[in-house]
């Protein structure tokens, strides 16, 4: 089947969608004022798969079958590194900076198939691969839906006062499960065909109710999807150059006593598993972060520079400084994200996923890293990121020479050349929008916190905490 167009991918959308905006509901989200930028923002990932230009890189041919490359299973390093150049592509293309809409869901898809292959029961592993058919060659759009809303964070999901903080089965039928509860931030999710349900979190012996994983159409009775309206405001182009025409959704995905059929459970009270799969995911869903965070990080660099140059300081001391401060910011994600693809570890029947150890590190290390890198951009920037004229103020003949003729930079650049990159800046880095950056930084894809726990967990049992302490053990002569 060929891949869809960008029509028909948001045609798609309008299918009685149960979605909610500032309390309404909205009859169609494709002409929605915010949720439409979302949905004209995702399509990218359609065009670019029409456009000679990236074509060859988005499109995979083989055997007799043409799929998006997102959809492609990982086998070989070669393969992580494509995804992972395309995931760039599709962030650098048009400035777009975050992520669009197929790079989300693939990630759970292959994170499912590799973990139901070890499983005892093979129906598992048969409903997911033919999941993973219908999805590839219908070239559709999935949201992935794992963090749970969660109530009291240190108790487990069998000891909240109310079961359902995590989701998890009412009902057993013959022919599937009822589910209730609700999964938060989820991205895309108004304008996915999709939706596919992960555990958070490892289960305890009692927790085979919530030792959940499955997939359904968003257009499912009883799912409901919330959406958060920030960073919905008036937004002018000049001032605002990203994200005027970008935007991701996120939503409160409620579960209202939701039917699902035998055929799209893909995990069901195996609480060994429920863990591996959570963990899985991430494995694949921390590189497309890496690899989507890449424009980003550049784009700081560049801005930095850039602006360095037009305010006349860049031959100053503490400006090499910071500007070397970020090149090894960017290039160190750059240098971890490949090594990731490099070291990849087999899953069942061929399938790699990225290496745990140094996708985590690479995911901590732009985490950590991001507040220092806007504080230096900011900083070469000057006070006028928040202080600066509006687009009106450039309109009005009035007021529009006293801005060319103060607003200058070094001799040869002129004030609206200067602000056209300070309202770069400042909408990347001092908007609702940069806001959006830095929290999604530091949670989106994994807390700060839950990458740590991977570090060190992998580093213990890939064998190089064995390795490095017989190492001192040799040197202590002991
Ligand atoms: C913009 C954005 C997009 C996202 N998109 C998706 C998506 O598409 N799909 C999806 O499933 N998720 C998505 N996420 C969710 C993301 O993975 C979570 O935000 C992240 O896992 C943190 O969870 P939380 O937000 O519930 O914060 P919390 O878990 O509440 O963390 C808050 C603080 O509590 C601490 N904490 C939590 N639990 C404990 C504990 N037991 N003991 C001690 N300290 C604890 C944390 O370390 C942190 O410091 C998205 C998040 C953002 C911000």
């Amino acid at each position: 089947m060929p891949l869809r167009t960008p029509a028909q991918y948001i045609a798609s959308l309008r299918d009685g969608r149960d979605v909610w905006f500032r309390g309404e509901q909205v009859p169609d989200v494709t002409v929605h004022p915010v949720i439409g930028k979302a949905i004209k923002h995702a399509a990218i990932d359609y065009e670019m798969a029409e456009s000679d230009a990236f074509k060859e890189i988005a499109v995979v041919s083989e055997n007799n079958q043409t799929y998006s490359r997102y959809y492609k299973i990982p086998t070989s390093t070669e393969d992580l590194l494509l995804r992972s150049r395309l995931i760039e592509a599709a962030t650098a293309q048009g400035d777009t900076l975050v992520l669009l809409i197929k790079e989300i869901g693939t990630d759970a898809l292959f994170a499912l198939l590799a973990v139901t292959a070890r499983m005892e029961d093979p129906k598992y592993h048969r409903r997911v691969r033919a999941f993973y058919e219908y999805c590839r060659d219908n070239d559709l759009a999935l949201a992935t839906a794992q963090t749970d809303v969660k109530g009291d964070r240190v108790k487990r999901p069998s000891e909240q006062a109310d079961p359902d903080l995590y989701l998890r089965v009412v009902k057993r039928r013959n022919d599937g499960v009822v589910v209730r509860g609700a999964k938060i931030h989820t991205s895309v999710a108004p304008n996915a065909n999709e939706v596919i349900v992960l555990p958070t979190r490892a289960m305890g012996e009692r927790e085979a109710d919530w030792s959940i994983a499955f997939a359904l159409p968003v257009s499912t009775p009883g799912l409901k999807l919330l959406t958060s309206p920030f960073g919905d405001g008036d937004i002018r182009a000049g001032e605002r150059p990203i994200s005027v025409r970008h935007k991701m959704m996120e939503t409160l995905t409620v579960f209202d006593d939701v039917f699902v059929p035998n055929d799209r459970i893909f995990l069901d009270g195996d609480t060994r598993q429920a863990g591996a799969l959570a963990l899985t995911f991430v494995e694949y869903h921390r590189f497309t972060a890496v690899s989507y965070k890449l424009p980003l990080v550049d784009a700081i660099v560049g801005a930095a520079a850039t602006i360095a140059d037009y305010n006349g300081i860049l031959g100053a001391t503490h400006v090499r400084e910071k500007l070397t401060a970020l090149i090894g910011y960017a290039e160190t994600l750059r240098a971890l994200t490949e090594k990731a693809a490099e070291r990849c570890t087999k899953k069942a029947d061929g399938q790699v996923a990225p290496d745990p150890l140094m996708v985590n590190m690479a995911k901590s290390h732009f985490a950590h890293g991001y507040h220092t890198a806007v504080q230096h951009l900011q900083e070469l920037a000057g006070g006028i990121l928040v202080t600066g004229p509006g687009d009106e103020d450039w309109a009005s003949e009035a007021t529009r020479p006293y801005l060319e003729k103060y607003l200058v930079g070094r001799q040869g650049v002129p004030a609206e050349k200067r602000m056209r990159m300070l309202n770069f800046i400042r909408d990347l880095s001092a908007s609702d929008y940069g806001a959006y950056q830095e929290v999604l930084a530091i949670h989106a894809e994994g807390s700060l916190e839950a990458e740590k726990l991977q570090i060190f967990r992998s580093y213990t049992e890939n064998g190089s905490a064995g390795r490095v302490m017989e190492l001192v053990r040799r040197m202590a002569r002991l």
